[in-house]
């Protein structure tokens, strides 16, 4: 296992988008951080030092063997070999094979949004070494590692986009190629949340590309692509069709946490 000398800066500097009140908040959050022990994502007791405390992640809903070889849902009985699910079967992805750490749910989901949305980047370490340990057959077989894009308009907003946040950290501990920059998303899709299956479909079609340029990135590679949630599946198809196109050998899906899905 190889592992990066030194952690990249996935934020993006923005010298004169944000309010200086923003940045006189930030500063006394990094201020605090530092003084203080790290909190519990979840419940916010301090001095946990590994992203929550001992109750949370006993709390955490962790996907286990025996799952779906194609949706990585659990079942919920152990059906004796490699099975794939009535679900998969039904509605076959455009990837060949998704893995998540645990369900979105609970300290989980805390985990998730404390990264997304309160810059906590020392779990995005944590995090991505769990997805290493669920992904593992995945990345056996990958080639490169490619977060899924989010659009600039929202990545200023956001300042960095946390799938890369993981995915640069997954690459670097599995030895495997990263390449930020091979997808992009090309529509600023609305929200996902509260739109039905088929809307979601709708509302991503034709969201992501492969640059011409960039298209020897993926050409004839085993991509896994990486994202923080996997909900549907809409965003990760849409995706996932975008490097098929460009010519890569195959597309599996590695995310932290899934929205439970019926099996
Ligand atoms: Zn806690």
């Amino acid at each position: 296992m190889a592992v990066t000398a030194r952690e990249p800066d996935y934020r993006i500097p923005l010298a004169n988008s944000r309010s200086v009140l923003d940045r006189t908040r930030d500063g006394a959050r990094r201020l605090i951080d530092l003084v203080l022990p790290q909190r519990c994502a979840a419940c916010g007791t301090p001095g946990t030092g590994h992203g929550l405390c001992g109750a949370c992640w006993s709390g955490v809903d962790f996907i286990a063997a025996p799952v779906c070889q194609r949706l990585g849902t659990p079942f919920p009985y152990d059906p004796g070999e490699a099975v794939t699910s009535p679900a998969a079967i039904a509605d076959p992805p455009d990837f060949g094979r998704a893995r998540a750490v645990a369900r979105y749910d609970g300290p989980a989901r805390a985990l998730v949004r404390s990264l997304k949305f309160q810059d906590r980047m020392e779990l995005a370490g944590l995090m991505a070494g769990l997805m290493v340990r669920s992904g593992q057959e995945l990345l056996e077989t990958c080639d490169v590692v490619v977060p899924i894009p989010l659009h600039r308009r929202r990545l200023f907003g956001r300042r960095f986009n946390q799938a890369a946040a993981l995915a640069g950290r997954i690459a670097g501990l599995a030895g495997c190629d990263y390449q930020p920059m091979a997808v992009q998303r090309v529509k600023s899709t609305r929200h996902q949340v509260g739109l039905s299956a088929a809307e979601r479909r709708r509302n991503v079609a034709g969201a992501f590309r492969v640059a011409v340029e960039a298209r020897p990135l993926v050409e004839g590679r085993r991509v896994v692509l990486v994202d923080d949630v996997l909900t549907t599946g809409a965003t990760a198809n849409a995706c996932a069709r975008a490097c098929l196109r460009a010519g890569a050998a195959g597309v599996d899906v590695l995310v932290f946490a899934r929205v439970a899905a019926p099996v």
